[in-house]
């Protein structure tokens, strides 16, 4: 005859294979059974039927306590999505928007101004004016040498060109400060998420994978448990 024990729940005697001893299992198993059995010593027997009342409700607990962590970082990121209320602007569309009449002509003389077309334009309209002036040529010499007149044009010329240069360059710092500031919420928004995301994976690695293995760990020791009963059935039937 097999050495028997009694289970701890219901006090019946089963052989020794149809159970374990508390010792056997894992803590939070164990401490489950002894918050139903406040007396249970780790040497105490229970049979696989009772038993798997506590797996089960481990099993739970553990799924339980994924779920709200799950729901803690996701109602963190709901949170910091709503607070989040910057509203990233199209910087192009903006300026282009706002631009007065006179600010488009500034722009145009200023983009005009800076390329090798006004250099080439400007040095054939100086050689022009010279020669002109200089040989006489066509009969027409309305600014003799030393050319007194184009000086007072040039000067004229340059005295416009500075403050419409500078007024394009303002919008350029305009421009560039829009963009900064967009930029700077883009970063901050992608920090914060990035945070969120860090503390989804940890919860993810730390917590969910190794819950998830013991879970495994409890479906084999069940699958083992029912291989026992099988074993048991086998041999009675062959005898
Ligand atoms: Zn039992």
């Amino acid at each position: 005859m097999a050495e028997t024990r009694q289970c701890i729940v219901d006090q019946v005697t089963y052989p020794i294979t149809e159970g374990v001893v508390l010792q056997q299992l894992d803590t939070s198993t164990r401490n489950l059974i002894k918050t139903d059995f406040p007396k249970a010593k780790v040497t105490d027997f229970i049979c696989n039927h009772h038993l798997l009342k506590y797996q089960l409700l481990r099993v739970n607990s553990l799924i339980a306590a994924d779920i709200k962590q799950s729901q803690k970082i996701n109602k963190r990121l709901t949170k910091a999505l709503e607070n989040d209320d910057y509203d990233i602007i199209d910087v192009n569309e903006h300026l282009n928007r706002s631009l007065t009449f006179g600010q488009r002509i500034s722009d145009a003389v200023a983009h005009f101004g800076g390329s090798w077309g006004f250099i080439g334009i400007f040095v054939f309209v100086l050689v022009g004016w010279m020669l002109v002036n200089g040989l006489g040529l066509f009969g027409v010499h309305f600014d003799k040498y030393p050319f007194i007149l184009l000086n007072l044009v040039l000067s004229c010329v340059a005295a416009v060109q500075a403050p419409i240069i500078m007024m394009s360059q303002n919008r350029a710092a305009d421009r560039d400060r829009m963009d900064s500031e967009n930029d700077y919420h883009v970063n901050l928004k992608s920090e914060h998420e990035l945070r969120i995301l860090h503390a989804k994976l940890d919860n993810l690695t730390q917590r969910q994978i190794p819950h998830t293995m013991e879970i495994q760990k409890i479906q084999i020791e069940i699958l083992s448990q029912i291989r026992t009963e099988i074993d048991d059935l086998q041999t009675k039937s062959k005898e």
